[in-house]
């Protein structure tokens, strides 16, 4: 038998400590059978059946017990095929001779946010590249051709085009990072959505005039919700501003506010390019376009949808987009609506 560096408490006491810190742990002894847990550790599952339900979980047990030392370990698994993995941080050490107590930490949400943020920064870093090395190319193109005034302009004209990608890209970026944090503005306020989408379709008006493509809305007014009106304009611009950029000349884009069931429903309907079935739900994505080559052609930046994604959320609303290839798309953006019975708490 090894000589164990054993904690000398009983599980039960053990256990009633845990609880008070509002940790998982769960007691096992020889024979792994469980003898005590924490509530937490029900709720996770840890526990089947008076038994500790994961393999990996009762092998540590096992090995901690033979070694006679505190052991750590980092446990990924998945319950089944169709549920996401759980990651699991667990310390499995012995109380006495008989039981050893393990102390589980789910990391899941802590380890999908990091995943998240790594992912975020190697794709801003990428997505940067690409106008700043332009910029750099054009301007030493632009020292090459100072004799060629054709040239000069056309290049000047490129310059312009790409630090203005750029600056858009830099804006997105910091409006994304604030909403993703779920820090919607200190100015959260009752709004008026009739008056958010005419700001939003008056800064695409002259996008939409220049491909001659009218623009028509349908308003059930008097429509509030509470929110931050900056934030939902800058959603409803980008998708009146995609509407507009993914059709044709001489086409329509339609608008329509009405109340379904306490939600405004907002939708924005074009007769445009239509987007593949399997890529409707990428689009929501950070960076995701379907053609990245006529994206860019047309200064997108892949971050619209995503701010769009992002604002519902924060509003407690979602967005959805229904979409056939050469027919068009709509775009459906739900956002609960700030009722009498909402209010009535200030009501007499
Ligand atoms: P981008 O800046 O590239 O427009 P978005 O996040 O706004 O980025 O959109 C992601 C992708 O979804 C676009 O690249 C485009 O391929 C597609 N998309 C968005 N809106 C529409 C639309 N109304 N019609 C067709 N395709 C669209």
């Amino acid at each position: 038998m090894p000589t164990t560096t054993a904690l000398k408490t009983s599980p039960a006491d053990a256990i009633a400590f845990l609880e008070v810190l509002s940790v998982s742990g769960v007691v096992v002894d020889r024979l792994n059978n469980v003898v005590a847990s924490t509530e937490i550790a029900n709720e996770m599952g840890l526990v089947e059946y008076g038994k500790l339900a994961i393999d990996e979980l009762r092998e540590l047990a096992v090995r901690a017990r033979a070694v006679g030392e505190t052991l750590t370990e980092e446990i990924s698994f998945a319950r089944n095929l169709r549920t996401a993995k759980v990651e699991l941080s667990v310390k499995a050490t012995a109380l006495d001779d008989a039981h050893i107590i393990l102390v589980v930490e789910d990391k899941t949400e802590a380890k999908r946010l990091d995943e998240t943020r790594r992912d975020f920064v190697e794709n801003i870093s990428h997505e940067l590249k690409t106008p700043i090395s332009s910029i750099s190319l054009l301007s030493e193109a632009l020292q090459v051709a100072i004799d060629n005034p054709e040239q000069v302009k056309k290049f000047a004209k490129n310059l312009q085009r790409e630090s203005k990608r750029l600056g858009s890209l830099v804006k997105e970026i910091i409006q994304l990072s604030r909403i993703q944090g779920g820090d919607l503005a200190s100015s959260v306020e009752p709004v008026d959505l009739s008056l958010v989408i005419y700001e939003a379709v008056d800064l695409n008006q002259f996008q939409a005039d220049a491909k001659n493509i009218k623009v028509t809305v349908a308003i059930t007014e008097g429509l509030v919700i509470i929110g931050d009106s900056e934030l939902l304009t800058m959603a409803m611009k980008n998708l009146i501003e995609n509407a507009i950029v993914y059709s044709n000349e001489d086409t329509q884009v339609g608008i329509g506010v009405k109340d379904v069931d306490d939600f405004a429903e907002i939708t924005v309907t074009d007769n445009g390019l239509g987007i593949p079935l399997d890529q409707q739900e990428r689009i929501f994505e950070r960076f995701y376009r379907v053609d990245p080559s006529r994206s860019r052609a047309t200064g997108g930046t892949g971050l619209g949808l995503s701010i769009v994604k992002h604002a519902a959320l924060n509003h407690g609303g979602d967005v959805n987009v229904f979409s056939r290839v050469g027919l068009g798309s709509t775009f459906t953006l739900r956002l609960p609506l700030f009722t009498e019975s909402t209010n009535s708490s200030g009501e007499d």
